[in-house]
């Protein structure tokens, strides 16, 4: 039997732009293509959607005469028994950034060279690696403006790869193998849980739908993205974000197929956001406790509020501002929330109620499909004012100003917030102002007041009066 040559997939379930399958194809060796599950499976919105994403991959590669064979166990210990079990050759895999995933891929690869097994890692997931795009002085760029010129400058464009033709799959022996389970039970057991019917019904994580995403956008809103992208009840934007999480397309696919169907100014905002996932990435290399850490240290003494209750009313889009109520619900049912609105309800949650920007994170961990480690953290230390190239904590965002400007006839709100279906375009921003409304909550806090004691806090801690404490949008 001829040795074959093993695909670790990780992020990355897409035959086309697959770097690492390509290679492994173009060695003539038949394919073991697995996936090692090294973590507890717990009840999130990104585990359903792994699941899902295994479930659907696994047919895909079944379509093409193979299959996605899943093993459980620490990679670290698994990857090597699967190597000597199958008698592999090589190990190929496309490269992730995350600490503890690079951690455990340095190590597997001396050993597996070692042990006489090369391992082949390539590039995929990003436009840019994080440690290509450095200052002058060869550090890491602070500021996002000054990263995305020079990573725009480089003109290192990686063209992207076409889905290998044919692939020869081999088949895993009998004995020897470490535990696997079906490709398809992250899925059956995710199914169990309640909750998780909206996201059932909201997407489907495979190849195909990416680029059907992808289509919709380049065809209806590529062009008037830069004006758009704002306003949460527009399809203005992509909802390209689990997917590229997950792999299922790459940043070079989603830049050749927008560059070759438009130069709107729309294209060069669009572009910018996925520098902005870039940056996120390049963020964590260079401080990988980006989601436990204020990177601004002074913050460290910020006195946070205990408050279980204000929290829960957040969580469960009950806190009486409909805007943030809006987007925590939509976050809530589908696993997505709209990036405006993320940034208004994730400033309500550390500015209004003053708590800790990492219980807000965590949250956006549990429930978004897109949750990915860099773009969370950095994006939550950015509204905090604690993070690089952050948003000034004495920035306030007020959610009336925004409910009113971006979602100015309140579909949106009327969307996730149905009690409040009811109101006229302008009473819907101020229910409280009507007198409220049966089934919905009056704000828990005041907006004034929660303004004051953010700005105290914050007075408080710098120890000094300086500062533009007006600043609200
Ligand atoms: C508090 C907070 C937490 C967030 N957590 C995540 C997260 O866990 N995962 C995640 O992918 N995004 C996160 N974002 C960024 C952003 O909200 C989403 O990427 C975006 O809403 C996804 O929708 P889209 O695909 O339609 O974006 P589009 O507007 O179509 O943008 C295209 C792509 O650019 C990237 N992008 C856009 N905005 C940002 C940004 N601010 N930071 C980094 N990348 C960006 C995404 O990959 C996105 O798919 C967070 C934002 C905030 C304010």
């Amino acid at each position: 039997m001829t040795s074959p040559v093993i695909v670790w997939f990780r992020h990355d379930f897409r035959l086309a732009d697959n770097a690492a399958l390509s290679a492994a194809v173009e060695t003539g060796a038949p394919l073991l293509c697995i996936y090692i599950l090294d973590d507890d499976v717990e009840e999130t919105a990104a585990y359903w959607w792994l699941g899902r994403a295994l479930e659907l991959f696994n047919i895909r590669l079944q379509e093409c005469g193979g299959a996605l064979h899943v093993f459980k166990g620490p990679a670290n210990r698994v990857l090597p028994s699967i190597t000597a079990a199958t008698k592999a050759k090589e190990v190929f895999w496309n490269r992730r950034y995350d600490p503890a995933g690079k951690e455990i891929d340095t190590k597997l690869k001396a050993e597996l060279k070692a042990s006489g097994t090369p391992a082949h890692s390539f590039a995929g997931a990003l436009l840019h690696e994080p440690w290509t795009i450095r200052t002058q002085a060869g550090q890491p760029y602070h500021v996002f403006g000054a990263y995305w010129r020079a990573a725009c400058k480089t003109g290192h464009e990686r063209p992207s790869l076409p889905a290998p033709k044919t692939i020869t799959f081999a088949t895993l022996p009998a004995t020897d193998l470490p535990p696997m389970i079906d490709a398809g039970t992250i899925s059956q057991k995710m199914r169990q849980i309640g909750w998780t019917k909206g996201l059932e019904d909201e997407w489907c994580p495979d190849e195909t739908s990416a680029h059907m995403a992808l289509e919709a956008f380049l065809d209806g809103s590529l062009d008037d993205y830069a004006h758009e992208r704002d306003m949460p009840a527009q399809p203005a934007t992509s909802r390209l974000s689990p997917f590229l999480s997950s792999g299922h397309i790459t940043p070079a696919q989603i830049r050749e197929a927008a560059v070759a169907r438009s130069h709107s100014d729309g294209l060069t905002k669009f572009m910018a956001e996925l520098g902005w996932r870039d940056f996120a990435w390049s963020v964590l290399f260079g401080c990988p406790d980006l989601a436990t850490r204020n990177l601004r240290p002074e913050f460290d003494a910020m006195p946070w509020q205990h408050n279980p209750k204000g929290l829960r009313a957040w969580q469960r889009g009950q806190t009486g501002y409909p805007l943030v109520d809006a987007g925590m619900r939509q976050l809530w049912q589908t696993g997505w929330m709209h990036n405006r609105v993320r940034m208004v309800a994730a400033s309500f949650l550390v500015k209004h109620l003053l708590i800790d920007w990492r219980e807000g994170e965590r949250w956006f961990a549990h429930t978004l499909v897109d949750y990915d480690p860099a773009s969370n953290g950095m994006n939550w230390q950015w509204v905090a004012g604690t993070g690089i190239d952050a948003a000034p904590f004495f920035r306030m965002m007020n959610p009336l100003i925004q409910s009113r400007k971006f979602d100015s006839s309140g579909t949106y709100i009327r969307t996730w917030v149905p009690e409040l279906a009811r109101l006229s375009d302008t009473q819907i921003h101020t229910p409280w102002q009507v007198g409220g409304v049966a089934g919905y909550p009056s704000p828990i806090i005041e907006h004034e007041v929660a303004r004051e004691r953010a700005l105290s806090a914050w007075q408080a801690l710098r120890g000094t009066a300086s500062g533009d404490y007006n600043a609200q949008d």
